[in-house]
């Protein structure tokens, strides 16, 4: 949720879906222009850090060591990399620049939204979960009522949303079978930090795929290894295969033969 802290946030309690049209319209000549830019709590999803590091030239340990601390997923005690705002007194996102949003082609999911918040209710009866949308309004955001009339689909089209989620839904397909088992189970920290790599540390994880004895104990067919070695979508993809194996048993990534189930190996430096 982007959320700046300490700042009045009100999510009208109105149910939008898809078709449901709402007025906004941002612009670098209100007022309020990157105030929303200050102080923000914006969580950093897969598909962003992935965009973000190659951006900035930066591999995924440097991206998350210089720009982010560690939070966690509401509801799930799962890691999530956390956008560290400026420690100067502007407390402003490091993108922000005179002109807006430094970064804006690759600004990451949370931005886009705003200020749409989306949320999944977890059906128990019904193999679909089902979407939801709200409106944030904040007291100090002027873009509301203004402009064209826009679903919240069209906005979702606009923001380059689809793409981005697109590439998160092994990650948010983790997140949501985790919230469904509820808050009574606890995580143990060796299976956050699986989490934390598989999901945000694309380099760390192709370096334990091709430099451990991942291969020794997974099938992987060599085209697959070959998009691992340049593809950083293709390492997320064996990321999540590996978690959902290894978290609930799923079988999608086969044992070689000589493996015992059961058999780890180890995921630390
Ligand atoms: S209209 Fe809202 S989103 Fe746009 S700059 Fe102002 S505070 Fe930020
Ligand atoms: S990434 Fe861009 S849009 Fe998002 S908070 Fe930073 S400057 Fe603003």
């Amino acid at each position: 949720m982007y959320a700046p802290k300490d700042k009045p946030q009100v999510i009208v309690p109105v149910r939008l879906d898809e078709s449901s049209p709402f007025c906004f319209k941002c612009s670098n000549e209100l007022s309020c222009f990157t105030k929303c830019c200050r102080e923000a709590h914006i969580i950093l999803t897969p598909g962003d850090i992935i965009r973000l590091k190659k951006r900035l030239k930066l591999s995924s340990d440097e991206f998350l060591f210089v720009y982010t601390s560690l939070g966690t997923i509401e509801n799930t005690e799962l890691p999530v990399p956390v956008l560290k705002m400026r420690e100067d007194e502007t407390k402003s996102c490091p993108f922000l620049v005179r002109e807006g949003c430094g970064i804006y082609e690759d600004r990451p999911l949370t931005c886009r939204y705003y200020p749409i918040a989306s949320g999944t209710f977890h059906n128990l009866d019904e193999s679909q979960d089902e979407r939801f949308f709200a409106l944030v309004k904040e007291s100090h955001c002027l873009g509301h009522d203004l402009g064209d009339e826009i679903t919240v689909g069209e906005w979702l089209d606009s923001q380059g949303i689809r793409e981005i989620e697109q590439a998160n839904r092994g990650w948010t397909e983790l997140v949501l079978r985790r919230k469904s088992i509820g808050p009574f189970i606890t995580i143990q920290e060796k299976t956050k930090q699986m989490f934390f790599m598989g999901c945000y540390n694309v380099d760390a994880f192709r370096r334990f795929v091709l430099e451990s004895k991942f291969l020794d104990i997974y099938e992987v067919p060599s085209e697959r290894i070959e998009q691992v070695k340049t593809d950083d979508y293709a390492t997320l993809d064996l990321a999540i295969d590996w978690m959902r194996l290894t978290f609930f048993g799923d079988p999608v990534l086969a044992l070689k033969e000589h493996i015992v189930e059961g058999d780890t190996i180890e995921t630390g430096p």
